[in-house]
Parts: structure tokens; sequence; C-alpha cells
């Protein structure tokens, strides 16, 4: 896709409020989506992604603001007639129709001539590698096929945009790994605006151009996954998004360029931040556990050790890397990631083990404290 054309609006939802018994779901919100991007709208439970989802699908109508469709206004516009199609996590295939028919059911209803259906519905299977299943029913099919049925369903009438909502919970992790792949692939080839939902955040960075992760309705961050990940904007985000370490912190002295010598749960250090910072100012240290360096303190190692020190209070074997618990000498206890290193003799911590922790400066996320 051109890159001028790929920076396009398609989807813009403008001042959009929409209420349910009284209880507003979204609020004056605003959100554009552009040609050909894979965006994923991440958040917890009820936080209105579906809602958000169904708006621009047309299965809901917004109380107030206006949707915009590649420049139409479409907040009043039939489901039907938008270029809009959804695949739901229960897929919702017809069980007595073949997979063909299943996936020509939509042309069908528009009238479009035989011909054109079978050429359409062949390249739709083909494009999903379900040529070969054309005759079977969904019953006879596993899950992961049943949800490229969907797919092929949704794109065989050429839609701006497709919305899948939680399309992939149903199926098992491993083939939810493939299908993740597969639908990243697909998407490219096609060059159509998927629109996905999810609140499994390693999914989301898996799959998207861009993640907008949501609380109560409101955006609080909107970026590429490795903004998000790496540069969370706040608290909620930082912990929603995989696991993350929230140390208390105060400024000791400022140094130049948003950097200062720092107390971080104790341990004295030099932070960088992205806003100035003076001295007493509160602050929170953030560090993903595979941020941090840890270092065994023998009985006899008699220099001030450089870092936090804790104790080793639990060992989780995760295959490819060791997680462990840590608790620092205040009390807090923090998550450590390493990947296993065959020739470091020490690599397998003992519990109660003391350790120093630390990490690259730089490496860590700083945000106002309380
Ligand atoms: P989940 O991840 O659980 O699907 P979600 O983020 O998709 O959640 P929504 O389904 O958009 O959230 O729901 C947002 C809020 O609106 C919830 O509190 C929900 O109970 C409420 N809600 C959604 N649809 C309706 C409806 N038709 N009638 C009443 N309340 C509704």
């Amino acid at each position: 896709m051109a890159p001028v054309e790929s920076q396009q609006a398609l989807v813009t939802l403008c001042d959009i409020s929409k209420s349910f018994d009284g209880k507003a779901v979204i609020s004056h919100f605003n959100l554009t989506i552009n040609h050909g991007e894979f965006i994923t709208l991440l958040g917890p439970s009820g936080c209105g992604k579906t809602t958000i989802l169904r708006l621009i699908a047309g299965l809901e109508e917004a109380d107030s603001g206006t949707i915009l469709l590649d420049n139409e206004d479409i907040t009043h516009k039939p489901a039907e007639h938008r270029h809009v199609n959804t695949v739901f996590q229960s897929y919702a295939l017809f069980p007595h129709m073949t997979v063909f028919d299943n996936v020509a059911f939509g042309l069908r209803m528009q009238n479009t001539p035989n011909a054109e259906i079978n050429q359409r519905v062949n390249q739709a299977l083909a494009m999903v590698q379900l040529d070969s299943f054309a005759d079977r029913r969904p019953h006879q099919l596993s899950g992961g096929q049943q949800q490229r049925v969907a797919i092929a369903r949704a794109v065989v009438n050429r839609p701006k945009v497709l919305l899948l909502d939680e399309s992939l919970s149903a199926l098992d992790y491993k083939l939810r790994r493939q299908m993740q792949n597969e639908l990243k692939a697909l998407q490219r080839k096609l060059g159509i605006t998927f629109i996905f939902v999810t609140h499994d955040q390693e999914e989301a960075l898996t799959m998207s151009d861009r993640i907008v992760v949501l609380r109560d309705g409101e955006i609080e961050q909107d970026g590429t996954p490795r903004e998000i990940y790496e540069e969370p904007k706040n608290l909620f985000v930082a912990r929603f998004i995989g696991e993350i370490n929230v140390f208390d912190a105060e400024v000791v002295t400022p140094l130049d360029n948003q950097r200062a010598r720092a107390r971080v749960e104790g341990f004295l250090c030099d932070i960088q931040a992205p806003f100035p910072l003076s001295a007493g100012q509160k602050l929170h240290v953030l560090l993903r556990p595979e941020d941090l360096r840890v270092d065994e303190i023998g009985d006899g190692d008699s220099a001030a050790p450089a870092g936090l020190i804790g104790y080793v209070r639990e060992r989780n074997y995760k295959g490819m890397t060791l997680e462990s618990t840590v608790e620092l000498e205040n009390g807090k206890l923090i998550t450590v990631s390493e990947f296993f290193n065959e020739d470091d003799p020490d690599f397998d911590h003992s519990i109660n083990q003391k350790m120093s922790i630390n990490w690259v400066e730089s490496w860590e996320v700083v945000l106002p404290g309380d």
C-alpha cells in the first residue's frame, strides 16, 4: 500500500457518546483509524471495546457524535449498507450450510451473478487455504478452520473495514498463535483495515500496527506496540501490558537534561525522565523483569554492592527464562526474568540467596509519583 494512502483516515469517530440504561460507556470519544491499518482496541472487560466496534458496524447507534467512513457520514446508515463486516468470537456460521454456501451467503443476498459468486468464493477460500473444504459443513471442521471460514465470509464482499471481536479467543494456545500470524499476513495481502478487539495484551503486541489502550471508555494510550510496551504513559498502561516492577523514588539532586540523582527504594542512582525534575519530587521508576540485572552476593563479599539488595523467594522455570521473585530489604516483592545461561554456574539461584539488582541507566521508565 502506498505510504500516502496508508496515512489517510478511513474511519473517524468524532465526539461519540453512548449510554446504556443511563450509564455512559463512552463519552465525547474521538478516534481516527487509517487506511490499511491493523489496529487493536485493548482494555479490561467492560471498558467499551465491543461497543465501539458495534457503533462502527452500525449494530448500535450513537447518542451523539459523528462516524465517518472514507469521508462519508455513516452515523445513521443501516449496518447492511456500510462497507464493514464483523467476525465474531463465535464465528456465527450457518451449521446446515456447506463452507462454500456460508461464504457465498452475503453475495447471494445481494443477487450477485452465479459466475461471479463462484469466482469470488473460490478465491476467498483459496486465500484462507480452505479450497479443498468447500463441500464440508462447519461441524466437520476444526476450530481454526471454522475461524478461517468466518474470515473468508467476511472478506468475500470486499469490505473497507473488517471488525474482529475477540475472534481468536475460542482457539487453543497453539492454534491461536498460528492464526495470529495468518491473520496478520492476510491483512497485509488484502490491504483491508482490520479493527481487532482483545483483552489479551500479548495478542495485541504481536498483531497490531497500532494499539489503543482503553479504560472506562477513555483512551489511556494510543501508539505502536513498542511505544505501548517500552514507553507506557501511566501506571495503568504499564501494568496492563505485561509484567512490570514499580519502584518508589524521590529526586535527590536534579542534573542536566531531565536527569537526576534519585533514591530508588533507598538506592541512590541516576535516572532519566521525560519531564523536568526538581529536588524532593516523588516519582515511580518502572522496570520490566527482563530489564533488571541481578548478581549473587556471597557471604565473603565485602565490597558495598552496587544496586538494590534483595533475597530470592521464589523461582519459576519458564523454558527460555528463569523468573525469580525477589524480596527487597524494605519488604517489596519484585520480579526478575533472566535468560538461561548454561555457562554461568550461579545461574539457578537458590531460595533466600542474597542478590544485588541493577539496570542499565536510561532503560527505566519514569512517571510522576503519588
Ligand atoms: P468485554 O471484554 O467483556 O467484552 P468490552 O470492553 O467489550 O468488554 P462492552 O461490551 O463494550 O465492553 O461493554 C461496556 C459496558 O457497557 C459494560 O458495562 C456493559 O455491561 C455495557 N453494555 C454493553 N452493551 C449493553 C447493552 N446492550 N445493554 C446494557 N448495557 C450494555
